[in-house]
């Protein structure tokens, strides 16, 4: 509907409401699909899209601005790239031209068609180069006199919400490569600061620079290992048109710029969180951010569009978003496909790309032509002038005053008007220097280009390595000649002096040479970097031949390429060789890899599983003479314990025995003694009785003797008694004679003395008799 279309001079702006235009694809079985006999579980007609759910059997229906069936080619409905890029793109384009700002985005799962449907591959083009070269033949039909174009080109990436331009080969002074930002520009709305906008004056400019981006692509996603699927590509042309109107012969231009946004988006499986881990969590999170936030903005717009009340767009939660905040719900014309894999493996992501599409089916876009204030203001500066000249013509004799007022407004006008074409002027100048400059910087930048190994240019004989890689749309974009002589490969550094450059931690300083002598190619590996031939890792120098796949540090992968081989091969005694079966593409590659390793580390694991049976063996033989050892020696202990012990019984019984010995001898001896116990006891009577004889014998000695003691006693007695008469008798007798009485006397006295003797000997001898009976 046009809201406001006004096509006075002073009211140029045409705004219109229009509805974002949303088609589904569906392509034909891949390879692996038909490998696995899948079946189609979508089905087209008209333009809605119907899917069968293959474990309920329920039929989806969805009804889209277009769906295409591009599943079989004899399909008399099928839409080819021709078909979709006329039905969906031409229309964008002619809006372009009209002022408008246009854009289309692919959204899909991974290995969908997004790519295919953008850019195509090879012959079948797809939305981008034939948009631009579309764009670029209506240019030279256009009337030159009239209309002058101007185009400016971007390429770039949002990888993990950061922004990388396609179209910066080397960073300035070997610096890191920097991430661009967002910005929001007052009245241009959101831009890539500092992001490389190139002018193109013709499609093949546009060829060259797309071709670079996609080597750039290529380089980073080998670095980055299949970065490819979760990065947003998009692809933007600038188109101003400088109408050349005359206004009373003079020259009053009219601009009107649009902005083409031409989009591949990450696939849409990196918006379900459940499938990612790790680093590619971190890195599926800030995918979901732009992919989230796109639903979600797509969500809101939608709900908008159908409430009609203003509601809040998040458009700055994400890059993407942000950027094309213009293109959904603003000021453009856009046009979204969804593509989807025909095969029932593939339903739920198919069933979760259909609802998401279907939501963008509701917004409407304000989309208005883009006229530039600076022509416009010149346009209506003349305008102006032209008004005032009129009037002043038809005052100038009636009112003099109301001419002079008339002429100083239109000399200050006239001012005005000159600063504006000076600005205008100036804006000239600078676009044609800052197309020198990229012309300029596309030739070093190749030239650079060839000396990292990538080639423009091919030389139709000279042998080649060209990239492979998981992105069907990033496979053998990148080509390496290898000249004759030595071509050395090796990490790229600033100052690098290899032919070819490879970048990634699993790239060695110098990694391996190639060796080309007279047509005959060998790889020669150095050192420890590891290099693969057709799936093994060589060693050796190698021959390479036509159609080798050639791995170098495990993620990049290459096929070579043999022209003059290739030549030789097709000479009708060769016969067909390899050229007739699957193509030598990176699936080929890889599972060719992945067998060798399987087989590699198989034959590894059968050797560890011999040598640990050896080692086992070996250890259980150790084992066992380390059982026998202790058993022997423990063995050799208990015999010698029991040796021992027998010789402790043995001892013990010798002790026993003198035991015994010595209990006889003791029971002899006890015997004897008691034998001497009974003599001594006998002799001791026999003895008792001589004493007791003894003794008797003794007490009558004694008693003898006692009587004759007595009677010596007696005897003595009485001889006292003589004495002592004597004595009286002498006393008496004193005066007849002395000499006679003394006499006498001394005779007595010897006789008693040994009267005493005697007794006293016999009572000593008594004593002595006392003694020896106690
Ligand atoms: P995406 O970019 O969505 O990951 P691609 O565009 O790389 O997927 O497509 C994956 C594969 O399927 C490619 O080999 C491509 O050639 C093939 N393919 C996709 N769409 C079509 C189609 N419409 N017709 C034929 N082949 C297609
Ligand atoms: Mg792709």
């Amino acid at each position: 509907t046009l809201v406001a279309s006004n096509s006075t001079e002073r009211d140029v702006f045409k705004v219109e409401n229009s509805k974002v235009i949303v088609a589904v694809r569906v392509r034909p079985f891949s390879n692996r699909e038909k490998d696995e006999n899948s079946l189609p579980v979508i089905s087209m007609s008209g333009s809605e899209t119907a899917v069968r759910h293959p474990a309920t059997n329920q039929v989806y229906s969805f009804s889209y601005d277009f769906s295409f069936w591009s599943f079989d080619n004899c399909h008399p409905n099928f839409a080819s790239q021709a078909m979709i890029y006329k039905t969906l793109a031409v229309p964008l384009l002619e809006r372009a031209f009209e002022g408008y700002n246009a854009c289309l985005f692919a959204y899909g799962q991974t290995g969908s068609g997004k790519s295919y449907t953008m850019m195509g591959f090879d012959e079948d083009q797809g939305i981008i180069p034939r948009l631009c070269e579309d764009l670029f033949t209506q240019i030279a039909q256009m009337d030159k006199q009239q209309i002058l174009y101007h185009l400016e080109m971007s390429f770039f990436e949002v990888y993990n919400e950061k922004i990388h331009d396609l179209l910066v080969f080397k960073a300035e002074s070997g610096q890191k490569k920097q991430p661009l930002r967002v910005r929001e520009h007052p009245v241009l709305g959101p831009y890539v600061e500092g992001l490389t906008v190139n002018v193109v004056s013709s499609y093949s400019d546009i060829q060259s620079w797309l071709e670079l981006g996609n080597k750039q692509r290529a380089t980073a996603a080998t670095v980055m290992n299949d970065k490819s699927s979760r990065s947003h590509s998009v692809f933007t042309l600038v188109m101003t048109q400088t109408k050349v109107e005359f206004v009373d012969e003079e020259q009053c231009d009219r601009r009107l710029t649009s902005h083409i946004n031409l989009i591949d988006l990450a696939g849409s499986e990196c918006c379900s969180m459940a499938q990612t881990t790790g680093e590619r969590l971190k890195e599926g999170v800030s995918i979901n951010k732009s992919l989230l936030t796109l639903g979600k903005v797509i969500s809101a717009l939608s709900k908008q569009s159908r409430s009609g009340k203003k509601t809040f767009i998040p458009y700055r939660e994400s890059v993407l978003t942000w950027l094309l905040k213009e293109s959904l719900g603003g000021n453009s014309q856009t046009a979204m496909i969804a593509t989807v894999s025909p095969a029932a493996s593939s339903t739920e992501e198919t069933l979760s790309t259909l609802r998401y599409a279907k939501q963008a089916c509701s917004i409407i876009n304000i989309a208005k032509v883009n006229e530039d204030v600076n022509a416009k203001l010149i346009r209506e500066l003349k305008a102006e002038i032209e008004k005032l000249k009129a009037a002043q013509k038809s005052a100038l004799n009636t009112d003099p005053e109301k001419y002079r007022r008339y002429l100083q407004e239109i000399t200050s006008l006239r001012v005005k008007l000159h600063q504006q074409e000076r600005d205008m002027a100036e804006m000239q100048r600078a676009w044609k220097e800052k197309f020198e400059q990229a012309e300029k910087r596309k030739m070093e930048d190749i030239k650079e280009l060839q000396k990292a190994g990538i080639a423009f240019k091919i030389d139709n004989h000279l042998p080649n390595l060209v990239n492979l890689n998981e992105d069907p749309q990033l496979s053998e974009v990148l080509l390496y000649m290898i000249k004759e002589g030595e071509t050395t490969v090796g990490r790229y550094t600033p100052n690098s002096k290899h032919d070819i450059q490879l970048s990634g931690v699993l790239i060695a300083d110098d990694h391996c040479v190639i060796k080309n002598t007279v047509g005959k190619v060998s790889i020669i590996p150095l050192r420890e970097a590891k290099t693969y031939v057709n799936g093994k890792c060589i060693l050796d120098p190698t021959v390479l031949h036509h159609g080798d796949r050639v791995i170098l540090g495990g993620d990049h992968y290459f096929r070579f390429n043999h022209p003059v081989e290739v030549q030789k091969v097709k000479r009708p005694s060769c016969g067909t060789m390899f050229l007739h079966d699957r193509p030598k593409d990176f699936e080929f590659a890889k599972n060719e890899l992945l067998i060798a390793q399987r087989m590699q580390l198989e034959s590894e694991i059968e050797e560890a599983r011999l040598k640990a049976k050896e080692e086992m063996m070996q250890s259980v033989q150790i084992a066992k003479e380390m059982v026998q050892q202790e058993l022997t020696s423990q063995k050799e202990a208990y015999e010698s314990k029991i040796k021992s012990l027998e010789a402790e019984v043995r001892e013990e019984s010798r002790k026993k025995q003198i035991q015994e010995l010595n209990n006889q001898k003791a029971a002899t001896k006890i015997q004897e003694l008691e034998k001497a116990k009974q003599n001594l006891e006998l002799e001791l009577h026999f003895n008792k009785k001589r004493l007791e004889m003894e003794t008797l014998a003794t007490k009558q000695a004694l008693e003898d003797h006692t009587i004759r003691h007595a009677k010596i006693l007696e005897a003595l007695e009485a001889e006292k008694q003589k004495i002592a008469e004597e004595i009286h008798t002498l006393q008496k007798n004193r005066g007849s004679g002395n000499k006679t009485m003394t006499i006498p006397l001394t005779w007595n006295s010897l006789k008693l003395s040994v009267m005493i003797k005697e007794a006293n000997t016999i009572s000593n001898e008594l004593g002595k008799n006392t003694v020896f009976y106690r």
